[in-house]
């Protein structure tokens, strides 16, 4: 038996104060002064939030095929520290992972590492190749229900009809697209504007991902018949309102947001630190302040964190030649609470259970009540602390928060009953 004592449970419910009392995988009692008798092992939260453990609906774990920046099991151990109970790993691996085979590699290496749920999404196109669909209902039948080309957009507007057209066959199935109009982004390093210009170097346009999520959205009205669509990582305003307009239409739409295009603009990359590389790129301030907005108000659905490890070497080079990318995992939480001023209730929704309805993880995201699977994260939203990238549990370094002194911080998280992470320690 597992009791979680002193806390204030935060759910689809609201808030209360309440212990919480495990047995085996499950929560077995909610409520004031519960006593779990002798034996018991006692998780302190006091002054701490008990929630839903998070589920990220992007993170690169890079295996198979670029293990010196990121493993499943470095990947996982990050998660678990974040609060995480489920992550969506990406499929742009080498190779791609767009078979059935790999799908089930991938899962495996996630039930060996035992840290978090590890749930792979599949690629859209044969080896992201972007010329013909994968088997996506092979992959379904695996239990994929993520889809993406996820690093590039599926340019081609028929490719992009018939994966819809599929994908609307498939129960749960979710087409999910990296939109920035590849023919507009081509050889772009960072947002186009003032600072690229300063820089000398070519930009990539808010327009690019205006332009793709508008087709995509054109396309799901063709194909119709409740297809489920998916933007990952929006950053520019226009995408925020051609989604509202979409829900208010009635489309299956939904749309993610990261700490970074929450917190961080292109003036970051004005002294050309490849830190702040990200594809789509850090915005301007107008658009930063539309997606908080949004994200408060409900029509950004989820924050993702687009965890996105580099090997120290390879980020360290000049700008443009630094591969895009920023770590997220161990920080969403603080940066989003933090600096992105987000509500907790709000900020905790995003994390957890609207992910997981995304994602069609069930078993996440739940309310804390007797019967439910005991995934729980248990965060101190006081603690400061700071972001020292060479204490972060990733293999990797490249944080665009290295030395912020943030407030909020994971004590502990409980995966299926197990404790995962025990006073910030991960237990692994
Ligand atoms: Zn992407």
């Amino acid at each position: 038996m597992l009791l979680i004592r002193g806390g204030d449970v935060i759910d689809q419910s609201g808030r209360r104060r309440a212990d919480v009392l495990i047995d085996g995988e499950r929560i077995v009692a909610v409520g004031p002064g519960l006593d779990g008798g002798a034996g018991v092992t006692v998780l302190d939260a006091t002054g701490a939030v008990v929630c839903p453990g998070f589920v990220d609906l992007h993170t690169h774990l890079r295996q198979p095929g670029q293990e010196e920046a990121e493993t499943v099991e470095t990947g996982s151990r990050a998660g678990a520290l974040g609060g995480y109970t489920a992550l969506v790993a990406m499929p742009n691996t080498t190779p791609a992972t767009d078979s059935v085979e790999l799908v089930r590699q991938v899962r495996h290496w996630g039930v060996e590492a035992g840290l978090v749920e590890v749930h792979p999404a599949a690629a859209i196109t044969a080896g992201r190749s972007g010329e013909r669909l994968a088997d996506l209902a092979a992959l379904h039948a695996a239990g994929v229900r993520v889809f993406t080309d996820d690093g590039n957009e599926v340019a081609d507007a028929a490719l992009m009809r018939q994966a819809l057209e599929l994908a609307r066959t498939l129960p749960g199935a979710v087409v999910a697209q990296h939109a920035e109009c590849a023919a507009l982004v081509a050889d772009g390093h960072l947002n186009e504007g003032p600072v690229s210009r300063s820089l000398g170097l070519v930009g990539r346009p808010g327009t690019a991902e205006e332009i793709t999520v508008a087709r995509d959205l054109a396309l799901v009205r063709l194909v119709g018949g409740g297809v489920r669509y998916h933007v990952l990582h929006a950053s520019v305003a226009a995408t925020v309102e051609l989604i509202r307009r979409a829900k208010a239409d009635g489309l299956t739409v939904s749309m993610e947001v990261t700490p970074q295009h929450l917190t961080l603009t292109d003036a970051c990359c004005s002294g050309a630190d490849p830190a702040f590389k990200v594809n789509p790129p850090l915005r301007g301030d107008d658009d930063l302040l539309a997606l908080r907005d949004a994200l408060r108000d409900g029509v950004i659905d989820a924050v993702a964190t687009d965890h996105a490890p580099h090997a120290p070497d390879t980020k360290a080079r000049p700008f443009a030649s630094a591969p895009p990318g920023m770590l997220g995992l161990e920080t969403a939480l603080a940066v989003v609470v933090g600096p992105a001023a987000i509500p907790l209730e709000r900020a905790i929704a995003a994390l957890s259970w609207e992910p997981a309805r995304i994602a069609g993880l069930g078993e996440h995201g739940r309310p804390v009540a007797a019967g439910e699977l005991a995934n729980l994260c248990v965060f101190d939203p006081n603690r400061s602390w700071e972001v020292d990238p060479d204490r972060l549990a990733s293999k990797s370094r490249n944080t665009p928060f290295a030395h912020w002194t943030v407030t909020g911080k994971v004590r502990h998280t409980v995966l299926r009953g197990r404790p995962t992470v025990i006073d910030e320690v991960a237990q692994r």
